[in-house]
Parts: C-alpha cells; structure tokens; sequence
C-alpha cells in the first residue's frame, strides 16, 4: 500500500515526487511510456528559473528525478493500463500489475498530436517524426518540413537549421500562435522558409515506404502543388493522456482533466498535475509548480485522514 502513487515522471510527477518524497511519504512514480515527458524531447530551455544560461531539457527533468530520489522516491518502468478510484484505497495497474495507494497524482501530461493523413502515419520512422530533437541528425544537408504555427513549430524549425540545407515551415493559417521572440527568431533564420495560409494533404511515397515529397494546399487561392522533402516534422500541439482515466476522472471535451480547484479532482484523493489539466499555460515551469501543488494536497489529505 502507497502513500502516494504519482503517474508520469515528467516535470510535474517529477516535481511531486521532491515534495512527497521530502515530506517522509516515499511516493511511488510510475515512468510512463514517456518517461521525462516532453522536456526529454526538447533541447534547450531558457525560460526556467535559475538558469541564466538556459539548461537541457533532458538534463533539467533527470536532475529533478535525482533530487526526488534523494529525498526516498522510488520509480518503476511501466505503464497505467487501468484504474480503480471507485473505492478506497485505489487501484492502479501497471502493465497488469494492481498497485494500491491512498492518494494517486495524475502528472500523465500530453503526448504529440498528429496530422491524422493515413500517408503520414505509414511514413512515421520512415521520414516523418514529432520530434526534431530525437530525429533531425538524420537528415543533415536534407530538405526538411516543419509542420505548425505554434513555439514548437518554430523551436523545431530553428533547431533544425542545424542540419537540412533548407527548412519549409508550413501553417493553415497567415496569423501566428507562437511567441514574438519564438516567431521572429524563425524570421530572422535565412534557412527557414515560410508557407503560410497552406495544408499538407497527403505525403509520398507510401508504395516504398520512404517519404519522398509533400502534397500541399494554398487554402486562399486553391492551388495544389507536390514539393519534394526528406524529413517531415509534425509540431501541431499536443492530446492530454487521460484516456486510461475515462469514466472515472471528469475531462473536458478534448480530454483535459477538469480541476475541482488546487489540484483537486472530482475524485477526494485524486489529484492533478501539469499539463494533463493545463491547456493554458504548458510550461516546465508551470508544471513544476503544480506538481508541487499536487504534493502538499495529497500530504495534506493523508493527514486529514490520519496517516
Ligand atoms: P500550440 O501552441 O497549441 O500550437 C499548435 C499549432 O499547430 C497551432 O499553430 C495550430 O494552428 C497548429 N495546428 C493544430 N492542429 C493542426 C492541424 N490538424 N493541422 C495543421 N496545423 C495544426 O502548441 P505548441 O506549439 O506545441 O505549444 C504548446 C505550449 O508549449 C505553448 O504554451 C507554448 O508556448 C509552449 N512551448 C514553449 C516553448 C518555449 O518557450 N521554449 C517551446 C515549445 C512550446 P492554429 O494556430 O491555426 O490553431
């Protein structure tokens, strides 16, 4: 029987974990099947506190699994296959194997969302990636795509300058989600160039199995046009990984958790943290904070309780 049973190991399990952990309550973290979550994919990361010279993102999370490990969390590999908030305690499943615990934390964050083109699911690995920082090596001196309007798109587009001879940056729309430092950074980079007002239709080439080119679309004129490309990036945001949660946690209609307020779900001892609720802010930073939310409720809930 756990205290405390936290699911990710991303910033804001993480996080959680240093809080519970430092508190005497040995929190079990179950990895995921992302384990680090999203900082593990990304490179470098100015924004956090502390750093005036920016830190890895992979490094960033890893440090803070350590620091929690210091204070007596323990984590396992594996993923959560089902759960039981129904009755007291909980239950969790990891990989087939029910785990019991008082307080579980929800820091399952959000996995990569996709364009949903059949071409480009049978072209993933083959030329197609959501991730820059895991695949853009492989296409130096190529001719790249980035798909996307957001800081990721333009993150991904800067980072991977560094290695194909030139960058397409394809987005639906004229105006930009991204950040003005993010987006005029990718202005100002002359090996990015930008197709605005434009969707990607289908990808080649699915009879051999290695993508070839892109099918584009000028959604203002109308015009269709084939564009050849090595490396296709897809950086188009993110789905919040609840579905393992569905009937017993209350989501919104994409599938955020809903917050009760603090860190509270609909469930008494349930609690959330990061960006499976936050579709708002998503930063490492915010998530961390509310990993740390997340803690002192459960702690506090344990004490209410009497344990
Ligand atoms: P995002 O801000 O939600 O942007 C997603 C982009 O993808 C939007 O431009 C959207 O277009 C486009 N898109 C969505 N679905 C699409 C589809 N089916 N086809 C074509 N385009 C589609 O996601 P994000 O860029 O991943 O950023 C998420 C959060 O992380 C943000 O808060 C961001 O600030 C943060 N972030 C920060 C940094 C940093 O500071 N270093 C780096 C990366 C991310 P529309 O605009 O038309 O909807």
């Amino acid at each position: 029987m756990r205290n405390v049973l936290i699911i990710g190991s991303g910033c804001a399990g993480n996080t959680a974990a240093v809080y519970a952990g430092r508190a005497n309550l040995k929190p079990l973290v179950i990895g995921g099947h992302e384990p680090g979550g999203q900082l593990s994919l990304t490179t470098l990361v100015e924004n956090f506190p502390g750093f005036p010279e920016g830190i890895n993102g992979p490094n960033l999370v890893e440090g803070i699994k350590k620091q929690a490990e210091n204070f007596g969390a323990e984590y396992v590999h594996g993923s959560v296959v089902d759960t039981n908030f129904g009755t007291r305690p909980f239950g969790v499943n990891v990989d087939g194997e029910w785990i019991e615990a008082r307080t579980v934390i929800i820091a399952s964050g959000a996995s990569a969302r996709w364009l949903g083109l059949p071409s480009e699911q049978q072209l993933i690995g083959h030329g197609v990636s959501s991730c820059a920082t895991c695949d853009g090596f492989f296409y130096r001196g190529k001719r790249i795509m980035v798909v996307g309007g957001g800081d990721s798109a333009m993150e991904e587009a800067n980072f991977l300058t560094r290695f194909g001879r030139e960058v397409t940056l394809v987005h639906r729309r004229e105006e930009f989600r991204a950040s003005k430092i993010m987006l005029d950074r990718a202005r100002h980079n002359p090996k990015i160039r930008f197709l605005t007002n434009t969707v990607v239709n289908e990808l080649r080439d699915t009879s051999t199995g290695l993508l070839t080119s892109a099918m584009l679309q000028n959604l203002v004129t109308g015009k269709s046009w084939e564009e050849e490309v090595d490396g296709f990036f897809v950086a188009i945001g993110h789905i919040p990984n609840t579905k393992v949660f569905k009937g017993q946690i209350e989501t919104d209609s994409e599938g955020y958790i809903l917050s009760k307020g603090g860190a509270r779900t609909n469930i008494p001892g349930v609690f959330h943290a990061g960006d499976v609720q936050d579709r708002v802010y998503r930063q490492a930073i915010t998530a961390a904070g509310a990993g740390c939310m997340a803690a002192i409720e459960a702690e506090r809930f344990l004490e209410a309780e009497g344990h």
